[in-house]
């Protein structure tokens, strides 16, 4: 969150020890941007630990004042197993904002205590390290870092150059994003391909480079590449066959397409603008109007259809739009979903919800063409949307489709 995390930051925190970490390479230069985006509009989950250490750094005559109005929210938790009760700073400031932000957007317990005295989550964010086995605690189990898309530091590093997107190994206190953050690491979940079928890591692990691979060598458009994953899922899901999961050209992609194009139409303008106008915060390279956002953007949202087809599809910006889907297919197992096809199932909304967006914002800002700026909020903006939907969706509103078996030879 606002909490930056210089280089050094392990040694600041107690018990800190390296492990070994996988991560996307183009992460490793992740940077926050210190403008406060993920500090405020939210509720801000710490919990009881967090704010016991939170409280322990903080001079104890001012303690009770900074602390005053945290309620627990969540006791339930507390008979769960393996998660922790969440408690909130209840009420944030006045604005919104957490009550520790500063005037320049950084975070004030990160600069007078460092690292150690921050929330987990606020170390965390926008990062979810996951270790790649059941125990957490195992120093020898290597752990992941999965970088959530709504953070715009993120999305830039995703378009940071066309490069095909790759994962790399290293250690904690050489990657100046992964030392603090293993502290902070979760176990692996149990993750099941279509709620009845269980899926082990290394199964995952081979389906998920399958995927990434494809992304960075298909030889056809964004769509066919989608729809060929699409498929090629769906055929997995239906035999329960992970091993033999392989991504290969379909050649009639018609259900695909179909499915698509009622996908990008799928909800209520007034809905995609509601939802822009929440992640707004987090978008910083585009300048939007001031005067009556919410019904313009509501009005470009129902008016996409011609924008699109001018404006976006014939730019569309192909190595963004790849590298994002293999970050997305990569990462899913962070998905609080834990079935497969619905964490995989949600990249075809989000991207077409994505492309929606591009249309309406080149709209809105008068752009003749689509440019980074524009993807990257769009992007943002649809898995922002979609991350509340989620674990809501309907069966039938995922992209399963078992490709035609061409016809036998005669
Ligand atoms: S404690 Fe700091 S990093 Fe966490 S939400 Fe508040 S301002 Fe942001």
């Amino acid at each position: 969150m606002g909490g930056a995390l210089p280089r050094g930051g392990l040694s600041e925190l107690p018990q800190a020890r390296d492990r070994r970490v996988v991560l996307p390479e183009a992460m490793t230069r992740y940077r926050c941007n210190q403008k406060a985006c993920c500090c405020q509009g939210w509720l801000i989950h710490f919990t009881v630990d967090d704010i016991g250490r939170l409280a322990s750094h903080l001079p104890e005559d001012e303690r009770a004042a900074r602390l005053e109005g945290i309620t627990i929210i969540s006791e339930d938790t507390l008979d769960k197993p393996g998660e922790v009760p969440h408690v909130r700073l209840d009420p944030v400031s006045a604005d919104g904002k957490c009550r520790f932000v500063e005037g320049t957007g950084g975070c004030e317990v990160h600069r007078r205590f460092g690292p150690a005295a921050l929330p987990g989550l606020c170390v965390n964010f926008p990062v979810v390290p996951i270790a790649r086995g059941p125990n957490p605690m195992e120093q020898e189990v290597p752990v992941e870092l999965h970088f959530d898309l709504v953070c715009p530091s993120v999305l830039d590093q995703i378009a940071e150059s066309d490069a095909p997107y790759r994962m790399v190994e290293g250690i904690s206190s050489d990657i100046e994003v992964a030392a603090p953050r293993v502290e902070f690491v979760a176990g692996h979940p149990n993750v099941s391909l279509n709620g009845t079928v269980p899926a082990t890591f290394e199964q995952l692990d081979a389906l998920r480079m399958r995927i990434m691979e494809a992304c960075n060598t298909h030889p056809g458009t964004i769509f066919e590449l989608l729809a060929d994953i699409s498929y090629a899922l769906g055929k997995a899901a239906t035999s329960g066959d992970l091993d033999a999961f392989r991504v290969v050209p379909v050649a009639n992609r018609d259900e695909f397409n179909t499915f698509l194009g009622k996908t990008i139409n799928a909800h209520d303008p007034a809905a995609l603008a509601r939802n822009f106008m929440t992640y707004q915060r987090f978008v910083f390279d585009v300048e939007l109007p001031v005067l009556d956002l919410r019904a313009r953007l509501t009005k470009v949202y129902a008016e996409w259809h011609q924008s699109y087809d001018e404006r976006v599809g014939p730019f569309l910006p192909q190595s963004l739009l790849r590298r994002y889907l293999a970050h997305r297919y990569v990462a899913l197992f962070a998905s609080a979903a834990r079935r497969l096809h619905f964490s995989y199932g949600s990249v075809v909304h989000a991207f077409a919800l994505a492309l929606r967006t591009m249309a309406a914002l080149c709209l809105l800002t008068d752009r003749k063409q689509v440019d980074l700026p524009i993807a990257k909020a769009s992007i943002g903006a649809a898995e922002y949307f979609y991350r509340s939907f989620l674990l809501a969706m309907p069966e039938g509103s995922m992209p399963w489709f078992v490709p035609a078996e061409p016809p036998a030879p005669t």
